[in-house]
């Protein structure tokens, strides 16, 4: 436990975010004490139980607000991080980074003028995140510099005419012990199914039809969840075919092995999809079951022969850090997924949010994430895939983060710019976000109810806001 007062309420989420990844519920109590005073410079006080920190900084000289609101938080972080750093006895692989996106501030740093071989240093030194991590942000960063300019190029030469298209299935066969997203058990709701179906292909082709009078174009298409597979070859083929843009990179998470059958990725490859996540997240069948997914590895190998018959790209996400898993379980999930060479691995750090089962449970950290992803860090590139895109996300096992890697020439663009915010997002589905981006950068969202119902009941209100959204902010 940990009682904190501070002069500034204004940032005290954000602090507090910091403060989490040092001390954990078990913790004895720990006050602290945290005050900015601002004069001829800037003086930072923490002070953690009866140690008192004190640090300096000059004052911000910039007059563009958002750049003296991110240097504000750098001092405030910074000083904790450091104050924490040193009472604890102890460094976060991300050092004072507590944001979602380390690689939105290399490219900042970027912009700024650093340059590109400084990026590294420039991490560690200034937001003391790990020599590993910030190689690591510097390299991604690397790789999607090459890849955006190269993508967009062949599609359009002006960036800001470009949207994703996401699609949104807030259904699954069961529920994963650790989600927290939109998805719902489809045996019990699989009434919803067919109302549910009808709306989301009227709001596909209502929003494809104002794509198209905003004079935009397409970039990439995600049919995601959920398990968009959990449907019949019925409706999948419905979807499928209307969320169908033309030849651009065109993606649907098939992410339980248990729903994908020939005649599903039939469907698919009908219907113009070039891409699948097949997801076992680990080949121990013990853990499959106690996280709460009803299929064993076999179904993940037999269904993934049959997605590569089909020819498309694929991706496989695993999770470090499952509960009860040991280096060695991990090992073995990695190394079998690695000689099967799928196109794409993307792995997750596991992530116990707020709203999923586990977190009732309050199960305990696995203290071996580290060791897990770092294993997967060498494996991954010693067996020639790159990393391309990295994020991460509150209450991360470790605070660690989830890293896309990719042979080369098989990234997935709308991972990149979804990642990154690069590209607008036109949103369809219950729970799906829309996002636009602003000549300043800044994002405006507009969330579709979560509830299926909701969605249902207030579908045409929401296709008029969803309208309006669009027209007057872009
Ligand atoms: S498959 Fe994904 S969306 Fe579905 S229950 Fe598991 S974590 Fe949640």
């Amino acid at each position: 436990m940990y009682d904190l007062i501070t002069n500034r309420g204004d940032i005290r989420n954000d602090l507090i975010e910091l403060i989490r990844c040092f001390i954990d519920g078990n913790d004895a109590d720990i006050k602290i004490n945290h005050t900015y005073v601002q004069s001829g410079n800037i003086s930072v006080y923490v002070s953690v139980s009866d140690k008192l920190y004190k640090y300096e900084y000059p004052l911000c000289l910039s007059t563009v607000k958002t750049e003296y609101a991110r240097y504000d938080l750098y001092v405030n972080k910074t000083s904790l991080y450091r104050a924490f750093s040193d009472y604890f006895g102890k460094r976060l692989p991300w050092g004072s980074l507590t944001g979602i996106r380390p690689t939105r501030l290399a490219v900042r740093l970027q912009n700024s003028g650093v340059k590109y071989k400084d990026i590294a240093s420039e991490l560690q030194t200034e937001y003391y995140v790990s020599k590993s991590k910030a190689e690591l942000t510097a390299e991604i960063l690397r790789v999607q510099n090459s890849i955006i300019a190269d993508r967009t190029a062949l599609i359009s030469p002006q960036i800001s005419d470009l949207v994703n298209l996401y699609v949104h299935i807030p259904f699954c066969p069961t529920r994963c012990a650790y989600c927290s997203f939109v998805s719902e058990g489809v045996e019990k709701k699989n009434w919803l199914l067919l109302p549910y179906i009808d709306a989301l292909i009227k709001e596909i082709s209502y929003t494809k039809e104002l794509i198209e009078k905003q004079g935009k174009r397409i970039f990439s298409v995600y049919v995601g969840g959920g398990t968009p597979t959990v449907l019949s070859p019925e409706l999948l083929r419905k979807v499928s075919a209307a969320a169908y843009s033309g030849d651009v990179e065109y993606t649907c998470e098939a992410g339980r092995p248990d729903t994908i059958d020939n005649e599903k990725l039939s469907v698919l490859n009908e219907c113009g999809v070039n891409r699948i996540s097949i997801n076992p997240q680990t080949l121990h069948d013990a853990t499959l079951k106690r996280i709460g997914r009803a299929h064993t590895s076999e179904q993940f190998f037999r269904a993934y022969q049959k997605a590569a018959k089909f020819g498309f790209v694929k991706n496989v996400d695993l999770i470090a850090g499952l509960t009860g898993e040991s280096p060695d379980d991990f090992i073995y999930t990695l190394d079998n997924i690695v000689a099967l060479a799928p196109e794409n691995v993307t792995v997750h750090t596991l992530c116990v949010k707020r709203g999923s089962s586990d977190s009732q449970n309050e199960i305990s950290k696995n203290s071996y994430a580290q060791e897990m992803v770092d294993y997967s860090v060498r494996t991954l590139k010693k067996s020639g895939y790159v990393p391309y895109y990295l994020y991460r996300q509150k209450q991360m096992t470790a605070n660690l983060e989830n890293i896309g890697w990719c042979k080369s020439g098989f990234m997935c663009v709308n991972n990149i710019s979804v990642m990154e915010e690069t590209i607008p997002v036109y949103a369809c589905g219950a729970g799906a976000i829309s996002k636009i981006i602003a000549e300043d950068g800044k994002i405006q969202r507009l969330a579709n109810p979560k509830d299926v119902l909701l969605y249902l009941d207030q579908f045409y209100d929401r296709m008029k806001k969803k309208e309006a959204f669009y027209l007057t902010n872009t």
